[in-house]
């Protein structure tokens, strides 16, 4: 089908949150690797100070909230994913220094090197792996952490259908050794780089799976959810066909 090859990026927001809404986590991830990245980073105590940058509805703020003393401040731009983090923050206990803001990565509501740490899984994209390590890189005080998850390729020759997929899709897809240096030119030390595991992609098209279905019912009719169906079922079946050659990987870096 024609419409199979559009992208997330095309279909109306409005959809997309709803899909969205009501799941733990809105992008590829999992606490254990949550925790695995917070392993890399030193030196957090009850001052410091973390900015979760596209957080949704927090699934991983809650485990940074969980596991380090610090103040964490979610900021992302749909106000619903706010609102849910809020209350998630309540159930968890955390709100007093987990709290959630509605706000543009494009242009955040920080001050120059106010950050301990600057956390960002699944969303970088949003903005560009370049530009958002560069433009939020002023946020953080000398010696701050980065920790981003990125998709990325792992070799430098792909077959035509999933090259021309994520090219189309997300053009700065890069392969691992490019986003390295990207990091290293935008003023951060790379202190660790590592593939996530295949399961976080599994689970995370299983559990888009098992809601797609109702999603259709519920929108019965309506091209744009039908089109965006096919478009998710497009990219998991790439993904079981490609696995081996992309990936999310976690990059972390230190400012210098
Ligand atoms: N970090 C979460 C959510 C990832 S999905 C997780 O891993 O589960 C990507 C998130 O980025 C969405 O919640 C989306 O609303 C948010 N987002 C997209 N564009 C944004 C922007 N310009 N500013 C802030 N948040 C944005």
């Amino acid at each position: 089908m024609k419409n199979e090859k559009h992208t997330i990026h095309e279909f109306d927001l409005n959809i997309i949150y709803d899909f969205f809404s009501n799941t733990a986590r809105q992008g590829p991830g999992s606490p254990e690797e949550t925790l695995k990245a917070l392993s890399f980073v030193d030196g957090l105590t009850e001052k410091s100070k973390i900015a979760d940058i596209g957080c949704g509805t927090g699934g991983q703020s809650m485990v940074l909230g969980e596991n380090t003393p610090c103040e964490i401040i979610g900021v992302d731009v749909w106000p619903d994913f706010i609102k849910q983090f809020n209350q998630n923050a309540h159930i968890k206990n955390l709100q007093k220094r987990v709290k959630g803001i509605v706000g543009n990565m494009e242009n955040l509501p920080f001050k120059e090197e106010e950050l301990d740490l600057i956390w960002s899984e699944g969303a970088i994209y949003n903005i560009g792996f370049e530009r958002g390590l560069s433009e939020w890189r002023k946020f953080l005080k000398p010696g701050g952490y980065i920790a981003v998850t990125e998709n990325t390729w792992f070799s430098e020759v792909r077959p035509a259908e999933i090259q021309d997929f994520w090219q189309k899709a997300y053009p700065e897809i890069d392969t691992i050794p490019n986003k390295v240096a990207q990091m290293q030119k935008a003023g951060y030390l790379p202190i660790a780089t590592y593939i996530l595991p295949e399961t976080i992609w599994t689970d995370y098209y299983a559990s888009q799976n098992l809601r797609l279905e109702p999603f259709l019912k519920k929108h019965n009719g309506n091209k744009m959810v039908e089109e965006f169906i096919a478009s998710q079922r497009y990219e998991a079946e790439l993904f079981y066909k490609y696995k081996a050659y992309y990936g999310y990987m976690f990059y972390i870096g230190k400012k210098i």
